[in-house]
């Protein structure tokens, strides 16, 4: 899909340097339009939102953070941490949103899959829907993340 002139500026942005060294679009070739609207297909068939993951990211974000720096249980299912790295990061979307610079890893107890996000990854995804390109160190597959994040709703 052709993108609009402001979605071009943002893909800009995303390159590496600019705001973060690595950039968010990995090696993915497609343009930014495109990543959010095949990921939004995908978030959809999985039978979730954007809000909806957005919202128990940010849960196990704040029970990680209440951690401070130890794991603690999270439910029945994970036990998460958090890496608080100082600092702050502008949204590439340009909309004036600053994250912390901070890391959520999550462990499922039962399978030992681990995930990990930052903060400024749930904003994109809850505002934007936004998962990064793909290639990307934080690029969060939306297929998997909602089967990571609720594996008691979605055991098939
Ligand atoms: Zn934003």
């Amino acid at each position: 899909m052709k993108q609009d002139p402001d979605m071009v500026k943002i893909q800009n942005n995303m390159q590496p340097g600019s705001l973060s060294a690595e950039g968010f679009l990995g090696d993915d070739d497609r343009n930014l339009t495109d990543i959010i609207n095949e990921d939004d297909q995908i978030v959809k068939r999985h039978g979730s939102s954007h809000q909806e993951i957005a919202s128990r990211l940010r849960e196990m974000t704040g029970a990680a953070a209440a951690g401070l720096g130890r794991p603690v249980n999270f439910g029945d299912d994970f036990i998460v941490s958090s890496e608080d790295h100082r600092g702050r990061i502008p949204c590439p979307f340009r909309d004036r949103f600053y994250a912390d610079k901070r890391n959520t890893i999550a462990e499922n107890r039962r399978t030992g899959k681990r995930l990990l996000w930052t903060d400024l990854n749930i904003h994109m995804i809850e505002v934007h829907g936004f998962y990064e390109g793909r290639g990307s160190s934080f690029r969060l597959e939306p297929a998997e993340l909602v089967d990571f994040l609720f594996p008691e709703s979605r055991r098939f």
